[in-house]
């Protein structure tokens, strides 16, 4: 058995490295970008209106006061879509809605409110100074300049930026793609009605698929395997057949007559990296690699699969993809001592209460089984208590949030 230090270092030698693809916008959200991205075009491309109103010269109105309107000939318009193909000359002006290119000639734009338009003239009413409501070209950024940083997340208002000038195709890491092999011979469908007393509902699967897409991995199969060597052996080749970066295997990696998933791993030709860590819950552990795949042996107790993920395996599918590693993490105060007599370390799940302007205080679920959801469910997250580490009252602890 090894230290969760221990297995984290083992981790981390034997991270898959990260792929660049190029992707189209549509598929891009969540993906990381590879490289920094510069503005291929200026924004705005073309000096444009801020308002609707009237395109103007300055010189023509800014004698204009309440009491002494100015009237302007009107002389066409400039819609969005549509521009003016002509000059506003001396005395002239021409309609213009947001987003319209500035026509010709016209330095200013007058807001409809401080205008009135009776005629075939208009008159302005109201201006405050030369060039007011007028988008310059370039005014928020050269053609050039650097938009996105490397490692840069791809959310919406990324792409939208991405998509505003011009570049449909972008450079990120490449998703990892997983393949999980749910094992149990007593697991049902979560549809079945009519399930016996010794069956159970496979939750891991729905559990683990969900996380991996948390963690912006794609499943390219959910594959459920009775507790045979065999079956197990030839799932696991297939997966790794089908080039899958990791196999995330869930039950039958403790040490029962009937857990075949480091065997059959081992006959496919997957080398050790660990199995058993000093840890509760999750203590059955497995880790092994072929080539470029890694295999994790998640034990089937759900909470237990569900903390192995969170710890193990979400920093390497976080490392694969080029986000950053650090875990979303915060100080607390312990609301009551927390001990751990065990002789392994625990991960202790806890709920967060968040007092305005104070530290936030911690205190365990009730439940802390490795077979009880409701403990992560009810938690935000967990600390890690070392063997006969105590927590007094009042003390600091780091929390790692779900
Ligand atoms: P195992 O690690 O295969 O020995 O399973 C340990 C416990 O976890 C057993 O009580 C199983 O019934 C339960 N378990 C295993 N796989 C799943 C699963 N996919 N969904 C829910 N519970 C499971
Ligand atoms: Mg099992």
């Amino acid at each position: 058995m090894i230290s969760i230090e221990e297995a984290q270092q083992i981790l981390k030698e034997n991270q898959p490295s990260p792929r660049i693809t190029d992707v189209c916008l549509s598929e891009a959200h969540g993906c990381c970008l590879a490289e920094n991205v510069f503005a291929p075009e200026p924004s705005p491309r073309c000096t444009n209106s801020a308002m609707d109103g009237y395109a103007v010269r300055w010189s023509d109105v800014q004698r204009t006061t309440e009491n002494e309107p100015v009237s302007l000939q009107v002389t066409g318009e400039s819609m969005a879509g549509v521009p003016f193909e002509g000059e506003v000359g001396f005395g002239e002006s021409v309609q213009i809605s947001t987003g319209a290119m500035m026509p010709q000639g016209a330095d200013t734009v007058v807001r409809i409110e401080d205008t009135d338009d009776s005629d075939e003239k208009v008159k302005i009413l109201a201006v405050r100074k030369q060039g007011q409501d007028v988008r310059h070209a370039g005014e928020e950024f050269q053609a050039g300049t650097k938009l996105l940083e490397k490692a840069t997340v791809l959310r919406s208002r990324e792409l939208a930026l991405l998509g505003a000038v011009g570049l449909y195709t972008v450079s990120v890491f490449k998703p990892p793609k997983i393949s999980l092999l749910i094992t149990g011979t007593e697991l049902t469908d979560l549809q079945e009605k009519d399930i016996k007393p010794h069956q159970i509902r496979d939750s891991n699967s729905i559990m683990l698929a969900s996380a991996v897409k948390e963690a912006g991995g794609k499943i390219l199969e959910s594959i459920n395997i009775q507790d045979d060597l065999e079956s197990t052996i030839q799932a696991i080749t297939k997966s790794f057949n089908k080039k899958a970066d990791i196999i995330l295997c869930s039950g039958g990696v403790s040490v029962g007559r009937h857990d075949h998933v480091k065997n059959a791993a081992e006959a496919a030709g997957f080398q050790q990296l660990f199995w058993r860590i000093r840890q509760k819950p999750g203590k059955p552990l497995f880790a092994c690699r072929k080539d470029e795949t890694l295999l994790f042996g998640l034990p089937g107790n759900p909470v237990s699969a569900y903390m192995c993920f969170n710890y193990y395996v979400k920093p390497v599918l976080a490392t694969f993809q080029g986000f950053p590693t650090c875990k979303n993490c915060l100080t607390a105060v312990v609301e009551e001592e927390m001990a751990n007599p065990d002789k392994r370390t625990n991960f202790i799940r806890v709920i967060v209460s968040k007092i305005p302007n104070e530290i936030p205080s911690i205190k365990k679920t009730d439940a802390q089984g490795s077979h009880m959801l409701s403990s992560v469910v009810n938690a935000d997250g967990y600390i890690i208590l070392q063997p006969g580490e105590v927590l007094a009252p009042e003390s600091l602890v780091k929390v790692f949030l779900f």
